[in-house]
């Protein structure tokens, strides 16, 4: 039997990520990457469907350490929305109730401009934090400024849209902006197409499938040669891995997680979590450098064993690893940890306090337990 130090499940954007990080910072360990498809990638190879694309910007999406060097900020998707624009006269987007959509520059001229005059990882990691306080910045402005934010939204959406358009049936959601994902639309071409009569939306409930198209509660019929369904997306914790320490299988769904990276009371087992307010390999990377950091701890010392120590009765009471309202995160919550109120046991959603907590803190903090 092959022994190895470190075992990565996954070779997604975290897989490949904490590789690099371990093959930087560990050259000596000895790792594998399992991988149960036939190709790497994860999310961004499996899912294939027209009009996936990233809402993330590539300064952020992009690894710390790899310079994304190219024109576009927003990174496309699989380019089958362009097969659908030629082939199809219009395209209709079908959906239950409306979403936060902004549009924002496709190339982010900062960042063209700074790759001119710095060099390029120099460059890259100016516009890196760029990308990251204005995130922030814009976050914190919708969760502290709701109404304001909404309007300003609201405002840029007027002016793109036609005069007469019924922004209140299409744009304006049920939630607070941030209570789930605000998306983005790269030079705000949704809103262009639907100017230009190329795509239109259509708020309203499937009823079901007829020969013609999607019949719709209403009992009005959406007529269509394509249908592409985009709906149901199922959430997996772990890939599904069922976790038992000595031979105990656990309930995670039950479980605190210790700095939204290790589970309590789960030795030598940590897990990759991103964003949901940024792009997720911010949080992926701070995760792999904060392992880096513990492994070189434990070979400071000798330590072949750690796991951090959890009172759950202490914890209570716990609280959602992802405070998002989306369906797809809350058909799946009892299937993730939880954190509770009390640090370290909380996700925080913010970039700087994980920096400061996961790069500067003491790894020996009192909650993670060591042994030989
Ligand atoms: C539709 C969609 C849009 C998204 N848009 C954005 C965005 O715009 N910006 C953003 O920051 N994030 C976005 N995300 C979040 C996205 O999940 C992350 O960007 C990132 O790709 C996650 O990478 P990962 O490696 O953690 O997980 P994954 O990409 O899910 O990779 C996990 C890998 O592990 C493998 N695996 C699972 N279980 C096992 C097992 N038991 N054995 C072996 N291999 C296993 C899987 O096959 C997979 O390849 C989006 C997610 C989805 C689903």
């Amino acid at each position: 039997m092959e022994h190895l130090d470190i075992l990565i499940v996954g070779a997604g954007l975290s897989g490949i990520g904490a590789a690099c990080h371990l093959q930087t910072q560990h050259p000596g360990k000895r790792y594998a990457i399992l991988e149960s498809r036939r190709e790497t990638g994860g999310t961004w190879s499996l899912f294939q469907y027209p009009g996936m694309r990233s809402d993330s910007d590539m300064y952020t999406f992009g690894y710390s350490f790899r310079p994304w060097t190219g024109a576009k900020s927003i990174s496309d998707g699989p380019s089958i929305l362009t097969y659908l624009r030629e082939e199809a006269a219009h395209v209709t987007m079908l959906q239950r109730s409306p979403s936060y959509i902004t549009a924002l520059p496709a190339k982010d001229v900062v960042a063209e401009l700074l790759r001119k005059v710095l060099p390029l990882r120099l460059a890259y990691r100016v516009a890196r934090t760029k990308v990251i306080l204005v995130t922030m910045f814009f976050y914190e402005l919708s969760r502290r400024f709701p109404a304001l934010f909404t309007r300003l939204i609201r405002g840029a959406q007027k002016k793109r849209l036609p005069a007469d358009y019924d922004i209140d049936a299409h744009f304006k959601p049920h939630y607070k902006p941030w209570d789930q994902r605000v998306c983005v639309a790269p030079d705000g071409d949704l809103f262009d197409a639907i100017k230009a009569g190329r795509a239109s939306i259509v708020t309203e409930h499937i009823d079901g499938f007829t020969e013609q198209g999607i019949r719709l509660k209403s009992g009005r019929t959406l007529p269509a040669d394509i249908i592409v369904s985009a709906t149901g997306l199922k959430l997996k914790a772990l890939g599904g891995i069922r976790l038992g320490v000595d031979g105990v299988l656990l309930d995670m769904g039950k479980i605190f997680t210790y700095k939204g990276i290790m589970l309590g009371n789960v030795p030598n087992m940590a897990f990759c979590v991103g964003y949901t307010n940024a792009s997720w390999t911010l949080r992926a990377d701070l995760s792999s450098l904060f392992i880096c950091r513990l492994l070189n701890y434990m070979d400071q010392h000798g330590y072949r064993r750690v796991g951090p120590k959890a009172d759950d009765e202490a914890l209570q009471p716990p609280i959602p690893l992802l405070s998002f309202t989306s369906g797809y995160v809350l058909r799946s919550l009892d299937q993730f940890p939880k954190q509770s109120g009390k640090a370290p046991w909380r996700l925080r959603q913010n970039y700087l306090v994980d920096l400061l907590n996961l790069r500067l803190r003491p790894i020996d903090d009192g909650t993670l337990v060591f042994s030989a």
